[in-house]
C-alpha cells in the first residue's frame, strides 16, 4: 500500500533493536481517515472468505481490526492481555512472548465468544517473530474455529513471522513489507 509506504517513511522513527515507531498515526495517535483506508484493503482481500469475526490482540491492534470488521460487517474481538492471576475456566488462555517488551504475559479472551463454525481474520499491526499471531493462533485451535487468513499492517519481512505463520499453512497478507530498517534506511519489498 503505497501510502502507507509512504507514511512509514515520513512519520516512522528507527528506534533501535529492530523496533519502529510509527505512534503519530498507528497505535498512539491514530489517523483515523487513513485507517478506514486500511481496513478497506483488509476487507476487499479477504471479502470471499466467508469471514464471521475479526480478531486482534490489545491494543494497538485494536484501529485496523476495528476498521477491517466494521466494513465486513462482523465483530471483532479483541484479545486481553491478563493482569489478574485468578484462574478461570470460561477463558482461553496461552502465553506471549512480547516484542517490545522481552517479557512474557498471558493473553485470553473468553470462550463464550468463539465457536467452531466461526472463520477468523486475525489483524494485527506488526508483524516480527510471529509470536503474537501464534499465540493468538493456538487458541483459536483450542475451539477449533477455522482461521481464514492474517492481515497484518507492518510486517519486517527480514524477521522470521511471516515464515513460520506460512510454514503452518496461513495465508499472511501485509500491507507495508520492510526488508530493510538501519538508521536513515527503509527499503520495502514492492508488491
Ligand atoms: P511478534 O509477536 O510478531 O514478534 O511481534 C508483533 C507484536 O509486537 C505486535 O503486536 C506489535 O505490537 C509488537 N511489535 C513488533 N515489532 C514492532 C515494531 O517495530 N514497532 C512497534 N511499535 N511494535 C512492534
Amino acid at each position: 500500500m503505497k501510502l502507507l509506504e509512504e507514511k512509514i517513511r515520513t512519520e516512522g522513527e528507527f528506534l533501535g533493536n529492530n523496533i519502529l515507531k510509527v505512534d503519530s498515526f498507528l497505535n498512539h495517535q491514530i489517523d483515523t481517515n487513513f485507517m478506514q483506508e486500511i481496513g478497506k484493503e483488509f476487507a476487499t482481500h479477504f471479502k470471499d472468505k466467508r469471514i464471521t469475526k475479526v480478531v486482534t490482540i490489545e491494543s494497538s491492534g485494536i484501529a485496523p481490526a476495528f476498521a477491517t470488521a466494521s466494513l465486513l460487517k462482523v465483530p471483532l474481538l479483541v484479545f486481553k492481555k491478563q493482569t489478574s492471576k485468578i484462574l478461570d475456566t470460561n477463558v482461553y488462555q496461552t502465553e506471549v512472548i512480547s516484542y517490545t517488551k522481552g517479557t512474557t504475559y498471558p493473553l485470553v479472551v473468553s470462550k463464550k465468544f468463539l465457536d467452531p463454525s466461526d472463520s477468523i481474520l486475525i489483524i494485527d499491526d506488526f508483524l516480527a517473530n510471529g509470536e503474537a499471531a501464534s499465540a493468538v493462533i493456538r487458541i483459536l485451535q483450542l475451539v477449533p474455529a477455522e482461521i481464514a487468513g492474517i492481515g497484518i499492517v507492518i510486517e519486517k519481512s527480514f524477521q522470521p513471522g511471516r515464515k513460520k505463520l506460512e510454514q503452518q499453512g496461513f495465508e499472511v497478507y501485509s500491507l507495508a513489507r520492510i526488508s530493510k530498517l538501519e538508521n536513515n534506511t527503509i527499503e520495502f519489498i514492492s508488491q
